[in-house]
């Protein structure tokens, strides 16, 4: 793997920020946005919540979120552990099993909820997942909501040389290979598999802001940057290629993505360009315009 100079530096090496709850289902660190990450510096990545494994015991009333909107931006759901069960207002219903996604474009507005999944719920045990909103153009923050529901085995995977592990491409390229989800712009997110000693070295364009999060395991980043679970890997815009060994078994979340060049104006569940614009995502809220969903 000295073939290849590894010109993105790591920036900086986050720990897990306190946990709070969403709703009463999902336990989360909240990386994006915080203090160290805003919106601006992860553009496109609007928001980034990590529920670490936590174990929730059995329950015949699911835990989750209520019904709530979204506006503007997509939702990206990434079960590792746990069974999260969705319904929304456009109609759409699922199940995002473990390693399984979901990537929900609510574009123009939608309601939807978000609780384990019922016979899940029953037997309780540790839950862990990722959720992620990626931002839309403006253009495409008028299109109507679409849902993106994405079973594990339709994830394409790449195998590591030497044994060294496996890469799921949830969307964008790896090695030339497409990722399962259709994005509006360029967003590449996977889960890289790896065995302890296993070696990547993953490319994005410059440009692209790109960061890392440890999921399970440790790693080295260039060979000199030690990062362990929960934490968050924040790279440098210096260049393009970076290079992953895992020091244990490890599962590492990759994300980069093509900066959108446009204000964001975002106040809770809704993300537009201008503040008028965020006024009138409230007033349609208010109106029900976003639809029905009990
Ligand atoms: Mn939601």
């Amino acid at each position: 793997m000295n073939s290849t100079h590894n010109n993105r530096s790591v920036q900086s090496i986050i720990p897990p920020p306190p946990t709070h709850f969403v709703g009463d289902g999902f336990k989360v660190h909240h990386f994006i946005p915080d203090y160290y990450l805003s919106m601006e510096r992860m553009n496109p990545f609007l928001m980034l919540d990590y529920n670490a494994p936590t174990y929730f015991p059995p329950t015949e009333t699911p835990r989750g979120v209520d019904v709530h909107p979204h506006k503007g931006f997509e939702t990206v759901t990434i079960a590792y552990q746990g069974k999260v069960a969705h319904h929304d207002s456009a109609g759409n219903s699922g199940v995002i099993s473990e390693g399984g996604v979901q990537w929900m474009t609510a574009a123009s507005g939608v309601l939807h909820k978000e609780y384990h999944e019922a016979n899940w719920a029953k037997e309780g045990g540790i839950f862990q997942m990722v959720q992620l909103w990626v931002n839309l153009p403006s253009q495409d923050k008028k299109s109507p909501p679409k849902y993106q529901s994405i079973d594990h085995p339709q994830i394409p995977q790449v195998n590591l040389p030497n044994n060294g592990g496996h890469v799921e491409i949830i969307a964008g390229l790896f090695q030339g290979k497409k990722g399962a989800a259709s994005t509006h712009t360029e967003v590449h997110l996977m889960n890289a598999h790896l065995k302890p000693g296993g070696e990547v070295e993953f490319s994005f364009s410059e440009r692209n802001n790109t960061a890392l999060l440890v999921i399970q395991g440790s790693i080295e980043v260039n060979g000199n940057q030690e990062a362990h679970a929960n934490h968050f890997v924040l790279m440098n815009n210096d260049g393009e290629t970076f290079h992953v060994k895992a020091k244990e078994q490890s599962i590492v979340l990759v994300l980069s993505g093509e900066p959108i060049l446009e204000p964001i104006a975002a106040y809770g569940p809704f993300v537009m360009n201008t503040k008028a614009e965020l006024i009138e995502a409230f007033q349609q809220f208010e109106r029900g315009e976003f639809g029905n969903l009990e």
